[in-house]
C-alpha cells in the first residue's frame, strides 16, 4: 500500500481490504521511522490523523464514498490549520495556532481526506533548497547529503520516501516543480487563481499558487479536483465552472505539438539533465507528437524581474508580523518601536530579512520607477513571449532546473547563485501559467531529473494527460530510494 496510487488506495478502502485507520497507521509508522533522519515533517499529529481516519471509516460505513475519503494527505506548513500549529518554517510563527482552516484544508476535510501532518519548508517559502527553515534542513531521500529542493521540500521528501501518499505545496517561483524534480515526484502548479490563497500564508501574492504533489499525474488530478475552485474569500480566485482534471487522462498524445524553447536547452544545463529531458521528448515523438523549436526571448530577464517583484510583495506582506497581534514577540523592550524591531529581528531568519530589505528598497521613493515599475513592464513582456509561443504549440517542454539536487551547503553562502537555479520555473510563474514536473530518469549520481511541461492558461487537464500517458510507459515516478525500502 505504501507505493500504491490514490485510486488503488481508494479501491482498497472501498472493498474494505483496509480501513482508513490502518492505512493512516501505515504512513504514521513510516513517519515515525524516517522523519528523524529526513526532517520532512515539522508537525506530525498522530492522534489528529487517527481521528480523521476514524471519521472517514465511519462515513464509509454509512455508504459514503469519494476518491479521497480516508486517504492521508500531508500539507505544507504554509496552509493554516485550525487546532494544529502552522509555522511557515519560521521562528516568527513557531507557536502559532490558526483559528481557522485555509480554503485548501477545508476542501480536503470536506472530501474526507486525513490530515497526516504539516511538512517542512523554507522560511516563508523563500528558498530553493529547504535550508532556510527554522526547523532545520530537509534531506533528500535519494542522497541524504543533498538538498530536496525548495521551498516545498518537506512535501517532496515526504512523498519521495513514501511517508505520505500525497501532499500539498505552493509555488511562487518554482517551489512545487523544483523540489518535485529534485526528489523524483510529480507536482503541478496550476494557473494563477485556480486554487484559493485564503489561509495560505502570503509570500508574493501576485505569484503564490497552491498545488498538489504526488507520485503520478492521475493522483494529482484527483487532488486538484479537491483543491481547485472559486472562493469568494480570495479576491484573485477565478470564478469559473468546476472542472474534472482527470477528464483527459487517457487522451492519446499523437498530434500533440511540443514547443522546445531554445533558451531552455543552452549551455547552463547539466549534460545529464539535458539528456534525460531529450529522452523523454523523444518518447513523445515516438507516440506521434510533433516538436517545434520556439523562442522565449526574455527568459534571461525572468530571474532579475522576479527577485525585484517577489521581495517587493514580501516586504509588504510580512509587515503584518509585528509582534502585536500574533507571532513571536521579544521578551524585553523599552517601547513599542523597540518591540517591533526586536520581535522582527529575532523572529525572521537571514533570507527573509534579505528579501524584506531588497523589497523595501525597490519600492522606495526614487527607486520605484527604476526597479519595481520596470520589472512589472518586463513581466508583461515575458507573458507575451508565452502567448506568442502558444500560437505554435500546445505544451512547452524543457528541464525544471539546470541541475539535479546539489549538496547541502553548496549554494547557501551565495544567494544569487541559488536564485539563478530558478531560471526555468520563474517565467511561467511570472506569466501565471500552469506548469508541472514529471520524473524522467536519473543522473549519473542516481539523482532524479524532472521534465517540465508548461501549458497555456487553464490547460491543467492537458498537462496531466501528457504526464499520465508518459507514466503509463515509464516507472520513474514509482521508484523508491534504495536507502528507504518499503
Ligand atoms: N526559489 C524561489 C524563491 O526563493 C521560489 C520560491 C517559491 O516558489 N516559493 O523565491
Amino acid at each position: 500500500m505504501l507505493n500504491a496510487s490514490l485510486s488503488e488506495m481508494s479501491a482498497a478502502l472501498e472493498s474494505r481490504k483496509i480501513s482508513s485507520v490502518e492505512l493512516t497507521q501505515l504512513f504514521l509508522g513510516r513517519i515515525a521511522k524516517l522523519n528523524g533522519e529526513l526532517n520532512a515533517f515539522i508537525t506530525a499529529d498522530a492522534p489528529r490523523a487517527l481521528k480523521d481516519a476514524a471519521a472517514a471509516d465511519a462515513r464509509r460505513a454509512t455508504g459514503q464514498s469519494g476518491p479521497l475519503l480516508g486517504i492521508p494527505v500531508a500539507h505544507k506548513d504554509i496552509f493554516c490549520t485550525e487546532g494544529i500549529r502552522t509555522t511557515c518554517g519560521s521562528k516568527m510563527l513557531a507557536d502559532f495556532v490558526s483559528p481557522y482552516d485555509a480554503h485548501v484544508i477545508s476542501r480536503f476535510g470536506a472530501a474526507g481526506a486525513v490530515l497526516l501532518g504539516k511538512t517542512n519548508m523554507d522560511e516563508f517559502a523563500m528558498g530553493s533548497s529547504n535550508e532556510s527553515s527554522y526547523f532545520g534542513a530537509v534531506k533528500n531521500p535519494w542522497r541524504r547529503s543533498a538538498v530536496p529542493g525548495g521551498s516545498s521540500g518537506g512535501s517532496a521528501a515526504a512523498v519521495a520516501a513514501r511517508m505520505a501518499p500525497a501532499a500539498t505545496g505552493t509555488d511562487t517561483g518554482g517551489s512545487i516543480r523544483q523540489p518535485a524534480s529534485f526528489t523524483g515526484v510529480c507536482g503541478v502548479k496550476p494557473t494563477y487563481g485556480v486554487v484559493s490563497r485564503y489561509g495560505m500564508i502570503a509570500f508574493a501574492s501576485s505569484l503564490d499558487q497552491g498545488g498538489p504533489m504526488g507520485k503520478g499525474a492521475a493522483d494529482l488530478a484527483a487532488l486538484l479536483n479537491v483543491m481547485a475552485g472559486f472562493d469568494a474569500r480570495d479576491s484573485t480566485s477565478l470564478d469559473r465552472p468546476p472542472e474534472d482534471y482527470a477528464r483527459d487522462l487517457e487522451r492519446p498524445v499523437a498530434g500533440l505539438r511540443i514547443g522546445l524553447p531554445r533558451e531552455y536547452f543552452g549551455d547552463g544545463v547539466d549534460a545529464d539533465v539535458a539528456a534525460r529531458v531529450q529522452d523523454a521528448i523523444r518518447w513523445f515523438e515516438g507516440q506521434g507528437a510533433k516538436t517545434v523549436e520556439i523562442t522565449l526571448p526574455n527568459t534571461k530577464l525572468a530571474v532579475p524581474v522576479y527577485y525585484v517583484l517577489a521581495p517587493a510583495e514580501a516586504s509588504s506582506n510580512l509587515s503584518r508580523f509585528d509582534g502585536v497581534r500574533y507571532g513571536h514577540r521579544a521578551a524585553e523592550y523599552a517601547d513599542l518601536y523597540e518591540m517591533y524591531c526586536k520581535s522582527r529581528a529575532e523572529g525572521f531568519g537571514a533570507e527573509v530579512k534579505r528579501r524584506i530589505l531588497v523589497g523595501t528598497y525597490v519600492l522606495s521613493h526614487g527607486y520605484y520607477d527604476a526597479y519595481y515599475l520596470q520589472a512589472q513592464k518586463i513581466r508583461r513582456l515575458i507573458a507575451g513571449d508565452f502567448s506568442d509561443a502558444f500560437a505554435q504549440c500546445d505544451v512547452i517542454m524543457g528541464p525544471v532546473a539546470p541541475t539535479t539536487a546539489y549538496e547541502a551547503g553548496a549554494m547557501s553562502g551565495d544567494p544569487v547563485k541559488m536564485y539563478l537555479g530558478d531560471i526555468f520555473t520563474i517565467p511561467a510563474s511570472l506569466a501565471g501559467l500552469p506548469g508541472m514536473s514529471i520524473p524522467c530518469g536519473f543522473d549519473s549520481k542516481g539523482l532524479p531529473v524532472g521534465l517540465q511541461a508548461i501549458g497555456n492558461y487553464f490547460s491543467e487537464a492537458r498537462l496531466l494527460n501528457v504526464a499520465h500517458q508518459y507514466q503509463k510507459a515509464t516507472d520513474w515516478h514509482i521508484r523508491v530510494p534504495d536507502a528507504f525500502p518499503l
